[in-house]
């Protein structure tokens, strides 16, 4: 797709790659009726979570609201200032690097990224360019180029009224992990289930919030259509995708859109394209440049890190602080028997999964308590939390029920002391009271009557009750029998079981 010109010779000339020129024209040519296969790479930057920023003491605080308070001369780039390395945030990349089973960097060292904007107040960006702290590694099927840590820009607000400005430092300076994928992703739906997993990974990980709403985690996608069995074709960068289901769309949107420009005869051009939320659609921003535009070069405030030198970068000691990860925990439940969409739903919601975990502790792990209790909590259960976090109006972070009070009520649904109605009744019952289940399916009449005696009771009570239904069903009429079920299931309020019901009923009416 290029030509080759010439290398690019300048001071730090060994850094800097080769040049290729667009030469618009082979990817052009396309034959008519061709079927084009879309390939996407993932661009994932992260803000990582620290108490301190990425080359200074000023505080990493995301939910600061006042503006340039957690700011200092080194992330305000006074002149003569000296970085210093965040020794947590190197073991936040390389404690990803372990998770998704990628190579831990041995030599690594810092680069200057050269460009100018009003939110850099250096004119350059610290980041890692010829020795990432990473390389390698798969996640979610998607293989992993290479994992990288730099520092965030400065945030900048335009003020309509005024029309200027204003710019917030207190973000300048945050580690921010940069993740780069292979292209070897096929599908928008493929995007969204790698972006996923990766949040996941990072909130398991402790490493990040990771709220794409909150620009926590930004995802850039490269997405280029070619036809079927070519060379890779001119890829896009889409920006500005600032949740999920953004991303999904805005990849889908461009697959299609650079069909139609190959289909057509047209040729895709390299640019970055932003996603327009209100239109649904991608528009051109600018004309990406390529690393040579950067003039990366070592920086020469920065030691380079020699790792195995740094006891607390030691791979086996961080392999033994990673918590169980979301595809493990995931393994463990569908092991367990539980339903796909039940094992993903403990595995998001960190609530739902510690609370499946608790209840199912106290059982042993196997057995048909544990699939009847995944029910109610994946169903029932799942939906309580939410309404009762919406009267609150927040979210709080356990379920408004105990995981002993739940127990019960499992153990008296599972020994059919109690009917599944109930046990939803007593679920919403607890949430509302907070009182223990027994007492509250005492008071409330749920038990289930199956004795003999009191059953008899009911059934005396219902043959008084309805003489013509009665004397109809001696007449042959065995019909009206469900009938008179139905009486005994409303005068025991639902606590009877039916099937014992019918059997005493038949036999007092024989
Ligand atoms: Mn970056």
């Amino acid at each position: 797709m290029g030509v080759l010109l010439e290398p690019v010779r300048t001071l730090f000339s060994e850094k800097i790659p080769v040049i290729y020129l667009d030469d618009g024209v082979a990817s052009a040519t396309v034959v008519a009726m061709t079927s084009y296969i879309p390939t996407i790479g993932m661009e994932v930057h992260a803000e990582l979570h620290t108490k301190t920023k990425m080359f200074c003491a000023s505080k990493n605080d995301p939910d600061e609201v006042r503006p340039n308070v957690n700011i200092c001369p080194v992330c305000l780039a006074h002149p003569g200032v000296l970085p210093v390395i965040n020794e947590e945030a190197v073991r936040h990349v390389l404690r990803v690097g372990l998770a998704i089973g990628a190579q831990l960097a041995d030599y690594t060292e810092f680069d200057r990224k050269n460009y100018f904007y009003p939110d850099l107040p250096k004119g350059y960006q610290l980041s890692q360019y010829e020795y990432p702290l990473v390389s390698g590694g798969t996640l979610a099927g998607v293989r992993i180029t290479r994992i990288h840590l730099e520092e965030d820009t400065a945030s900048s607000m335009h003020d309509d009224a005024t029309g200027a400005t204003l710019i917030d430092y207190n973000r300048s300076g945050v580690p921010l992990m940069e993740l780069v994928s292979e292209p070897v992703i096929h599908s928008a739906a493929q995007a969204g289930t790698f972006a996923r997993e990766l949040q996941l990974l990072l909130r398991y990980l402790g490493a990040s919030e990771a709220n794409m709403e909150q620009g926590q985690m930004r995802v850039e996608a490269n997405v280029s259509v070619a036809p079927e069995g070519g060379p890779l074709g001119t890829k896009v960068e889409i920006k500005n995708l600032n949740s999920f289901r953004a991303m999904e769309r805005a990849v889908a949107y461009e697959i299609e859109r650079q069909t139609q420009v190959l289909e057509s005869g047209g040729t895709v051009r390299q640019e970055t394209r932003g996603w327009d939320e209100g239109k649904q659609e991608t528009f051109a921003q600018r004309v990406k440049e390529g690393s040579a535009d950067y003039r990366y070069f070592p920086d020469p405030d920065l030691p380079s890190l020699r790792l195995s030198e740094v006891a607390s970068y030691d791979a086996e000691h961080l392999r033994k602080t990673l918590p169980e990860l979301p595809w493990q925990r995931r393994g463990r439940y569908t092991a367990m028997g539980l339903r796909a969409e039940d094992a993903d739903l403990y595995v998001r919601d960190a609530r739902l999964g510690s609370f499946f975990d608790t209840v199912t502790a106290h059982w042993g792990s196997a057995g048909d308590k544990v699939s009847l209790a995944s029910n109610y909590i994946a169903n029932d259960l799942a939906n309580l939390a939410r309404i009762s976090d919406n009267r609150d109006s927040e979210l709080e972070n356990i379920l408004p029920i105990s995981a002993d009070h739940f127990i019960k009520i499992i153990d008296m649904v599972f020994e059919k002391k109690i009917s599944s109605r109930s046990a939803k009744d007593l679920l919403a019952m607890c949430i509302a009271e907070d009182r223990d289940p027994e007492d509250l399916a005492r008071e409330k009449g749920l038990f289930q009557v199956s004795g003999e005696a009191e059953l008899g009771a009911v059934v005396e009570a219902i043959i008084e009750a309805n003489p013509l239904v009665v004397s109809e069903y001696k007449a042959g009429k065995e019909s009206v029998l469900q009938f008179l079920v139905g009486q005994g299931m409303k005068a025991s309020k639902g606590s009877a079981d039916p099937a014992k019901l019918a059997q005493i009923l038949r036999e007092r009416l024989a």
